[in-house]
């Protein structure tokens, strides 16, 4: 083997798996004053790797072996896995066993399913594991992730001063967080990608809207969103929107925008969160339409067939008929009724597994480093903290925020509907909204069919259990 850097047995961690998220992670560890040693299945890449670290090198074991790699870590060891969720992670478990001691710990770091590393959890038998969730991109990674554990909190405890070293801070304060037992870390993780994909989803439709509804240009539109970046709404993906919406095509000249095809990417995660969500009869409609949006724009044949037989529809609002201002408060509604909804599937998680999930601890932990944070999560890290159990949508300083906003929501999206502008996580944020502000419900007449059909009885309002209806033939 040839060694590159350092002697055998003296970095404090070990990573496998140099890819965007590996090497930025494990630069961002050797910055932070560790000793890491590192494997990649391609060989070729750990030698660039080391080639490329600069001044961090000195702090860098670049390995050709699993052996080497192994060795070349203090026990008892802790290693990273960077790798793609699956069964690549369990073939790389299968692996390191062969050549762990039995107080070796694997710390898994990819997107896992949290159902896998609940599984994991319990596969590697007396092996330390932990599965954390790690959110911010390659610049997240690099400078300062958010991170989210899972796994025995002794496990999270050994290396707890590394993690918390390497994460973003929010105000001194790191943003690395045990979460509870098992897979806990990679739900929370989930659900940051379901509540991203929500955001992200009401932002667009907002852009769409600017777009097409009131015809602005992009310059206009990104300016609207660095203005809002100043207010309420001030957060990093509002700050991206408007620099993607004021960027230009150096090819064409057009906005960058114009050059894009209209057919968004996912890699799963947006999708585990609803179906998580259905497994435990948590309501997350914001969440759940902006999984469905990006899956219906990927149908564009469908879509323009479909522009083809119905024609495009009106779109163009009447002049003077939507303010910005109003847009923008719809979006404050919208945003607030998403994470209301991604709080309470942690909640209900939290109950069915057991867990004990510290709300207010997850709105810290998203502050910094993530793709959503944001400045309205320092006030709901707050308001969680005020009182468990309650949904974020009555936590007064939301309450009062929703009660000045929810009529520009239901007015934006009323106004869509009517010239054909799609706003499904807005409107599904609003019905959301008034589904949620309804003490007398149309259930009745579900319960009524029920019993009709099926006999499977009702509850009296005046009291009563397993009644049933006169109903007749
Ligand atoms: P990349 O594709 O950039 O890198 C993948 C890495 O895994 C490479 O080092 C690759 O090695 C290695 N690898 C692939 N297949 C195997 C295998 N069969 N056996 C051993 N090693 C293998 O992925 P990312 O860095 O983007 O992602 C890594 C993990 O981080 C994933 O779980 C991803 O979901 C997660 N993640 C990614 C984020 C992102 O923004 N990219 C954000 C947060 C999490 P080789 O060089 O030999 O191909």
């Amino acid at each position: 083997m040839r060694e590159r850097t350092k002697s055998m047995s003296t970095a404090e961690i070990g990573l496998i798996g140099l890819g965007t998220m590996g090497a930025a992670l494990a630069l961002n560890i050797a910055d932070n004053g560790f000793d890491i040693a590192v494997w990649n299945r391609t060989t070729e890449k750990t030698t660039a790797f080391v080639d490329k670290a600069g001044d961090l090198a000195s702090r860098i074991t670049g390995t050709d072996t699993l052996e080497d790699f192994v060795k070349s870590i203090k026990a008892p060891r802790a290693i990273i896995l960077m790798v793609p969720a699956g069964k690549i992670v369990d073939d790389q478990i299968a692996a390191l066993r062969q050549l762990l001691d039995a107080d070796d710990m694997i710390i898994d770091a990819g997107n896992a399913n949290f159902h896998d590393t609940n599984r994991r959890a319990r596969d590697v038998g007396d092996l330390p594991f932990l599965g954390i969730g790690v959110s911010g991109g390659e610049e997240g990674a690099r400078f300062g992730p958010s991170i989210m554990g899972g796994g025995k909190r002794e496990y999270w405890d050994r290396v707890a001063h590394i993690l918390e070293a390497i994460s973003a801070k929010h105000k001194g304060q790191p943003c690395a967080t045990w979460m509870g037992e098992e897979g806990a870390g990679h739900f929370v993780k989930a659900v940051h990608n379901g509540i991203e994909y929500a955001d992200m989803q009401m932002i667009a439709e907002t852009y769409g809207i600017m777009r097409d509804g009131m015809g602005m240009h992009h310059d206009a539109i990104g300016t609207t969103f660095a203005d809002w970046d100043k207010g309420v709404l001030r957060s990093y993906l509002i700050e991206i929107s408007g620099k993607v919406a004021a960027t230009k095509d150096p090819e064409s000249g057009k906005p960058m925008l114009d050059v894009i095809v209209d057919a968004a990417g996912q890699k799963g995660t947006g999708r585990w969160t609803v179906i998580e969500a259905q497994h435990l009869a948590a309501a997350i409609p914001a969440i759940d339409a902006a999984v469905v949006a990006r899956n219906l724009s990927a149908q564009r044949q469908t879509r323009a067939a479909g522009q083809e037989m119905f024609g495009a529809a009106p779109h163009h609002l009447p002049h003077d008929s939507l303010s910005l201002d109003t847009l923008e408060k719809a979006l404050i509604a919208g945003k607030i009724l998403c994470y209301a909804q991604g709080f309470e599937m942690i909640t209900k998680a939290s109950d069915h597994y057991g867990w004990t999930l510290p709300l207010p601890a997850i709105a810290e932990v998203w502050r910094e480093g993530c793709i959503i944070r944001s400045d309205m999560l320092d006030d709901m890290a707050s308001a969680l903290r005020d009182e468990t159990g309650r949904s974020l949508m009555l936590a007064p300083k939301f309450a009062k925020m929703l009660k000045e906003t929810h009529g520009a929501l239901r007015h934006v999206v009323a106004q869509a509907a009517m010239h054909g502008l799609a706003v499904p996580a807005l409107s599904s944020g609003l019905a959301y909204f008034d589904t949620m502000r309804t003490a007398r419900g149309t259930a009745n007449m579900i319960q009524g069919q029920r019993d009709f059909f099926g006999a499977h009885g009702f509850e009296r309002v005046d009291g009563g259990t397993d009644q049933h209806g006169p109903w007749g033939d």
